[in-house]
């Protein structure tokens, strides 16, 4: 998503230049001088449909502090460099609300085209007391069933996790950030 002026690797300026790739002629922003070319490669970002075991299987959605409205999801976050997805996932939880994860499991992996991401979604199975990060504004904890999910990537990953409870997930109308 973000289009770089200069060069990390020797700060000259970087210029929307084709280059014959393996799969054709490709134009990328390239550096002249030193031959870098920002491939913008999809960020990987985590997502985890968090599942309170010590709150009768109830699933903790956030809001953010930097969105409008009233939205509520899944709790998000990047990895970081030297951990696996599942450590990352499980560290976002605890940063982000401060309960502890016992396991996660994978739901799937899902496009998010918009942000340049590609989503990593997993059931987290978790218990303790909730504190939220200032990052996030307020909770909420749901009856899987009563759930209503979002068309957009975190919003599958929700459904798909319903499905596989046996819930026919219900979407609502309208577009949301994923
Ligand atoms: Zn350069």
């Amino acid at each position: 998503m973000i289009d770089y002026r200069f060069c990390p690797q020797c700060a000259a300026a970087l210029a929307w230049t084709e280059a014959l790739e393996d799969g054709g002629v490709k134009a990328r922003l390239r550096c002249a001088a030193c031959g870098f070319t920002h491939w913008n490669n999809p960020t990987p970002v985590l997502a985890a449909v968090v599942e309170c075991a010590d709150r009768g299987g109830q699933l903790l959605l956030a809001r953010n502090a930097a969105w409008s409205g009233r939205m509520f999801a899944l709790i998000t976050g990047c990895m970081e460099a030297g951990e696996t997805p599942q450590e990352g996932i499980a560290r976002e939880v605890l940063e982000e609300t401060s309960v502890q994860v016992d396991g996660v499991d994978l739901i799937g992996v899902y496009d998010f085209q918009r942000m340049n991401q590609v989503i990593i979604a997993y059931h987290a199975l978790a218990r303790g007391e909730v504190r939220l990060s200032p990052e996030l504004a307020e909770y909420k904890l749901y009856a899987p069933e009563d759930l209503v999910c979002w068309p957009a990537g975190t919003g599958y990953a929700l459904a798909a996790w319903l499905r596989r409870r046996g819930i026919e997930p219900r979407f609502m109308d309208l577009p949301r950030r994923g």
